[in-house]
């Protein structure tokens, strides 16, 4: 019964967009600021100035004390309302109703709590209050019939944008303009595939709207990027988050392409290639020329091993010169294979699906190896390809259905980008200072 209300409650959050223009957060903007000067206030007539009881969490305090703490290491509910005239056996009774509620086990070091007691000798507490969370409160209420309830509190989105220009990095230029380092990363996250970010240029532009989530004014998050631009030498690259059915949102370009590859570049994370594909190279073991149709990264023993792409699992099994191996089958056109594992990853047999970045198996030396590394094939139409050099394809594009929704959302976002006023010079003295070329779209390094 009383989750249910607690459902309602949960269903009045609010969600609010404001559109903020870029010109306040830009970097280089604050020069030409002109101070204004502070007038003096006028002084407060009496009467405004009498104090009002607050009202704290919904209660108004006009007959009780606030008493602010944090709840310390082991320190639980009967020693926090111990001097507040609560007995153990009125506590045990408000653990029990608060069972279904929010459990007072569940009370945790660290946490803000509020206790509002009566302005008697005996200070007796009315109201124990937690903060599990910014975005909730349980309130104990310790009369009569022992209430406890457990309140959401309005999370606001609010969109925001912003927009700048690169000057030295793509950290210190979103940061300037009023972004975090969580939003760095997003957005890092989202262009990496197209981008080399390591080369960006100064005088590259970049804009970004993106969710904010506030309680009571204060920033607690981000939601998504709903799209990004950036600009390299006056070439714009779109993305815009969209969703189509049965996958997670991706992002997409102006043209409806999927700005992740299909496929990772390579199957470690960490790693150093310690022998390239090769038609003839001379194998370690054998003692011979050979060709070498895959690419070896060394890497400590059991470093995870991921799957380059989506796909399903063709062979997971052991032989003489592969040892442990995978080989997995992405689509028609394309398969891989990862060689001497030391072991599989839990799940992973003939016929499991994987998913791009699942761990498959583990580095290893089983099989023809002299030491601890992954050897990588990568077949192309039947065709053993080098794996570092292949034009790797474009994840899943946007589909035939979703063509007119995506146009139109994207329609909208380029109206919106473009409202985005970047204010403040281009850093021309330091256009000229480098002339490396950020990669964009498909001229990737
Ligand atoms: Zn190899």
């Amino acid at each position: 019964m009383f989750k249910r209300s607690i459902g309602l409650a949960i269903l009045i959050a609010v969600s609010l967009f404001v559109f903020i223009t870029a010109a306040q957060t830009l970097s280089f903007e604050s020069t030409n600021i002109q101070k204004t000067e502070k007038k003096p206030e006028p002084a407060q007539p009496e009467e405004i100035v009498k104090k009002t009881a607050p009202v704290v969490y919904g209660i108004p305090t006009d007959t009780l004390e606030i008493i602010e703490g944090t709840i310390e290491r082991g320190e639980n509910l009967s020693e926090l309302l111990r001097d507040y005239n609560i007995s153990p056996v009125t506590i045990d009774l408000l653990a029990r109703k608060a069972k279904d509620v929010f459990n007072v086990r569940r009370i945790n070091a660290n946490h803000n709590y509020i206790i509002l007691h009566a302005q008697d000798s005996a200070q007796t507490a009315r109201y124990f209050i937690y903060e599990p969370s910014e975005v909730e409160y349980v309130v104990y209420d310790l009369n009569g019939d022992l209430d406890v309830r457990l309140v959401k509190r309005e999370v606001l989105v609010v969109e925001r944008a912003i927009a700048g220009f690169i000057e030295s990095s793509l950290f210190e230029s979103i940061l300037a303009a009023g972004g975090t380092p969580q939003l760095v990363n997003h957005f890092a996250d989202i262009y990496a595939w197209r981008l080399n970010l390591s080369r960006l240029q100064p005088g590259d532009m970049f804009k970004l709207i993106y969710e904010e989530k506030l309680v009571n004014g204060n920033t607690i998050g981000f939601g998504k990027i709903k799209a990004a631009y950036f600009e390299h030498e006056g070439k714009p690259l779109y993305a815009i988050a969209f969703e189509q059915d049965g996958q997670k949102t991706g992002y997409y370009d102006q043209d409806g392409k999927s700005l992740k590859k299909a496929f990772l570049r390579e199957p470690l994370e960490f790693s150093r290639i310690s022998s390239r594909f090769s038609k003839s190279r001379f194998h370690p073991v054998q003692k011979r020329y050979k060709p070498h149709l895959g690419t070896d990264f060394a890497a400590p023993r059991g470093t995870p091993i991921r799957t380059v792409g989506d796909g399903v699992v063709l062979e997971a099994a052991y032989t003489r010169g592969n040892g442990y191996f995978v080989k997995i089958k992405h689509n028609k056109t394309y398969t891989t294979q990862y060689l001497h594992m030391s072991k599989f990853a839990r799940g992973i047999r003939k016929g499991s699906r994987v998913q791009q970045g699942q761990t498959i198996g583990y580095v290893g030396s089983t099989g023809l190896a002299t030491g601890p590394h992954l050897c990588y094939r990568f077949w192309q139409n039947g065709r053993q390809v080098d794996a570092l050099r292949v034009k790797l394809p474009s994840a899943h594009p946007i589909e035939r259905k979703y063509k007119e929704a995506f146009a139109a959302l994207k329609e909208e976002i380029e109206g919106r980008m473009v409202a985005i006023e970047v204010t403040g010079a281009q850093p021309k003295e330091l256009l000229a200072a480098d002339k490396q070329h950020a990669t964009l779209n498909d001229e990737e390094v």
